[in-house]
């Protein structure tokens, strides 16, 4: 494999130094299909061979099965890492941002991770809980689950960025994790949350940069929540890069790894394969030509964005889900 150095970037006030790839470990909970649990282990070993540090779960990822076979993947490397996990998305349309569910949940977290804390405890997709709620409870919950000494920082999570932004403005929290929000096809995440981020001293943490398989060149499973004619965009856009001899999920990667504001972008990688496509280009830079003719190709579809959660914490842009 060809190992590049990796780069680290401090996660704002948190002051950890994380890995500018991030090992997202949903896949592992065979969120998207069957997976082989060997072959998640390797890719887990080969991420932190390569130098990826910061690694983000979830209980509702594979519905607890994420962090099962993540702490058992971790086993004797728990320190070499940066542990981030979430609580009040339990399925699909399963939230609780009670206090009371939080308090319970960081316990059985911690013990399918095999540890004894984790660095970043995260609400998890905000934008399905009252802003009440979320503020007045589901934060406050977390802020005693690092007093008691399981967790060090405070972290939400969510696709709406507006919202994110409001909730951050009147929270003490220490990073916040948007998704599908910066990448070739959106960069909402820049415009609205890197100012507060910057004046707050917040980590910001960039997920899914390859907009959940739009921009591969597998394409987007059938649940992907995008308008048709982003999916059509994004489409164009690889087969533009294929053409060109690139891999779209290589330009996708240089994309954002260029932005510093960034602390970390977090990738999906139950694979070898992709591990290794995904630090491969740390430290690389994007052909800036291939970059233009991709941009003007999604330029139509530039910040489309999708309706997700409480519809009071929609995006004022929001359209309807594969519509
Ligand atoms: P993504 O959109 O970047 O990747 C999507 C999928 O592409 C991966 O699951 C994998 O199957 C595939 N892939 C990975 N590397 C590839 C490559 N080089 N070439 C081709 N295909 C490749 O990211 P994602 O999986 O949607 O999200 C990454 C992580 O971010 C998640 O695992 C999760 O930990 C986190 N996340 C959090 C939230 C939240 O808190 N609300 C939401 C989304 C994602």
């Amino acid at each position: 494999m060809v190992v590049a150095e990796m780069i680290y970037r401090v996660l704002g006030k948190t002051g950890l130094k994380v890995s500018v790839v991030g090992y997202g470990a949903s896949p592992l909970g065979a969120e998207f299909g069957t997976i082989d649990p060997a072959e998640g282990k390797r890719a887990v070993d080969t991420a932190i061979a390569a130098g990826i540090n910061y690694f983000d779960v979830a209980p509702y990822y594979g519905r607890t099965l994420a962090e099962t076979r993540l702490g058992e993947f971790l086993e004797g490397k728990r320190k070499s890492v940066v542990l981030a996990t979430k609580c009040a998305r339990y399925d699909v349309k399963g939230f609780d941002f009670s206090q009371k569910r939080i308090l319970a949940s960081i316990d059985e977290s911690l013990k399918r991770l095999r540890t004894d804390w984790v660095e970043v405890f995260q609400v998890h997709d905000v934008e399905y809980g009252t802003n009440k709620q979320v503020l007045e409870e589901a934060i406050p919950a977390c802020q005693k689950v690092v007093k008691a000494g399981k967790a060090r920082f405070v972290g939400i999570t969510g696709y709406p960025v507006h919202n994110l932004k409001r909730l951050a403005e009147q929270a003490e929290i220490d990073t916040i994790l948007t998704y599908c929000r910066y990448n070739l096809l959106d960069t909402a995440a820049e415009e609205v949350l890197v100012p507060l981020a910057k004046e707050r001293k917040l980590g910001l943490i960039n997920a899914s940069p390859l907009h959940m398989r739009a921009l591969t060149n597998t394409g987007v499973p059938e649940w992907h929540p995008a308008p048709g004619r982003v999916v059509e965009a994004a489409a164009k856009a690889a087969a533009h890069c294929k053409a060109r001899g690139v891999d779209i999920a290589d330009l996708a990667m240089q994309f954002v790894l260029a932005n510093e504001a960034f602390a970390t972008t977090l990738v999906g990688m139950s694979k070898v394969r992709h591990v290794e496509s995904n630090v491969k280009v740390v430290g690389t830079k994007a052909d800036p030509k291939l970059l233009a003719e991709i941009q003007e190709i999604v330029k139509p579809v530039m910040n489309v964005c999708w309706r997700e959660g409480l519809p009071e914490n929609d995006d004022p842009n929001a359209v309807d889900k594969r519509s």
